[in-house]
């Protein structure tokens, strides 16, 4: 409705190529990034995440297409001359200057008047909840702490977009969860946009307002967290975001709401919701991903779409909840379950076990990309 507060786009990566020699590194990206949000940049190693980055920073020239910030475009614009931030990975920060200094720096070769930032400074540590540390050495801090330098030295020059390239990524499992947090908390607190690049799906899940997955240079679905999780639209996205079950086989009928799939090593024919937004004709190979969660043992109440026979492999007691590996007609499935606390008793390796799925909680992805356009 006209009511709808459309936010405008603060960055704008418009049908982008990068080509390194034969090379073809970037394939046709295109992505809006509204301003104040927190986008993230999600694929496994060698899929163009950080070569899309250096294009956004200026490292990069584009080979086609067009990269605009607030409206101007950027494509011939040298880095220094865009108004970005970076964080890296190694932070880059001067070990033997104090956070001051570190944070003065880019203030100083902008000739910015010494009172003016000396507050600037004081105010980027304030963001990151580091008041007050200006005298301190970069060499004397915790590696969270450096963390917060890297951001604030990244802000203090008041970009319109930050971009940050696997800024956790060198750090243990502990840390990292709690620097996603704070990270997550300080660009809600300054409301700068935030493209942000990892290959590690739970941090994606966890921190962005909205998600592109990407692949061989591609970006194979952007959307929020909830979207691509619940509704992937790719096998490689299914796959790639979170743990699956993912069966193969074949359209057997259509439906405006439901439809018939027959599945290969199951050998049975069930009814699955149809994807939104298109019809697959009868034929189309298709790939089936149920989560874990979804994935519910007999004896539930569950209304299921399919029961099937199999037994335990492995059992994985993991505190709120246990993981199951099952095996069933030659292929492995995973089960999640909630410990509910009513006694029903573990199942152990070896037993034989039933199991199904609701026929609501399973998502039909076409295995082929050209069946996604039908
Ligand atoms: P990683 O997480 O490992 O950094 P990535 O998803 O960020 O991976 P990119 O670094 O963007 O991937 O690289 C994408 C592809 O382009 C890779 O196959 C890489 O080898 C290639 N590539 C990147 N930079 C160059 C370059 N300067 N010259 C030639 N090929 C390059």
């Amino acid at each position: 409705s006209e009511n709808n507060i459309t936010k405008s786009s603060i960055l704008d990566v418009e049908r982008v190529d990068k080509r390194f020699g034969a090379h073809h590194a970037v394939r046709d990206v295109s992505v809006r990034v509204r301003a104040g949000e927190f986008l993230t940049l999600l694929g496994p190693s060698g899929c163009g995440k950080t070569t899309l980055l250096r294009m956004i920073a200026g490292f990069e020239t584009p080979s086609e297409g067009e990269i605009r910030i607030a409206g101007r475009r950027m494509n011939e614009a040298p880095p220094y001359e865009r108004p970005i931030g970076i964080v890296f990975q190694n932070l880059a920060l001067f070990p033997h200057l104090s956070v001051g200094e570190n944070l003065a720096y880019g203030l100083r070769v902008r000739r910015m008047a010494r009172e003016d930032i000396r507050r600037q400074v004081a105010e980027a540590l304030g963001l990151v909840d580091l008041a007050g540390l200006e005298e301190r050495r970069v060499h004397e801090l915790s590696g969270g702490q450096r963390q917060r330098v890297a951001l604030a030295r990244a802000l203090v020059i008041r970009p319109k977009v930050l971009l940050l390239d696997e800024p956790l990524g060198a750090l243990d499992l502990k840390l990292r969860r709690q620097l996603q947090q704070e990270l997550k908390r300080i660009q809600q607190r300054v409301g700068t946009t935030f493209v942000f690049v990892t290959h590690d799906q739970e941090e994606a899940l966890t921190m962005s307002d909205r998600i592109a997955v990407m692949q061989g240079g591609q970006v194979e679905q952007l959307g929020t967290p909830e979207e691509v999780y619940a509704r992937p639209r790719t096998p490689f996205v299914a796959q790639f975001v979170g743990d699956t079950n993912f069966l193969t086989g074949s359209v057997a009928g259509t439906g405006p709401n439901e439809m018939q799939v027959r599945l290969d090593r199951l050998e049975r024919v069930i009814a699955v919701p149809s994807p939104a937004g298109h019809q697959l004709p009868e034929g189309t190979r298709i790939g089936l991903s149920v989560r874990p969660e979804h994935l519910v043992m007999a004896g539930a109440q569950e209304r299921l779409a399919l029961t099937v026979e199999g037994r335990v492999v492995e059992r994985s007691y993991i505190g709120a909840s246990t993981r199951y590996a099952l095996e069933a007609a030659g292929e492995s499935y995973v089960a999640v379950t909630a410990d509910s606390g009513t006694g029903v008793p573990a199942l152990q390796p070896g037993q034989p076990v039933s199991f199904g799925w609701a026929p609501e909680s399973a998502v039909v992805v076409p295995l082929d990309a050209a069946d996604l356009s039908v």
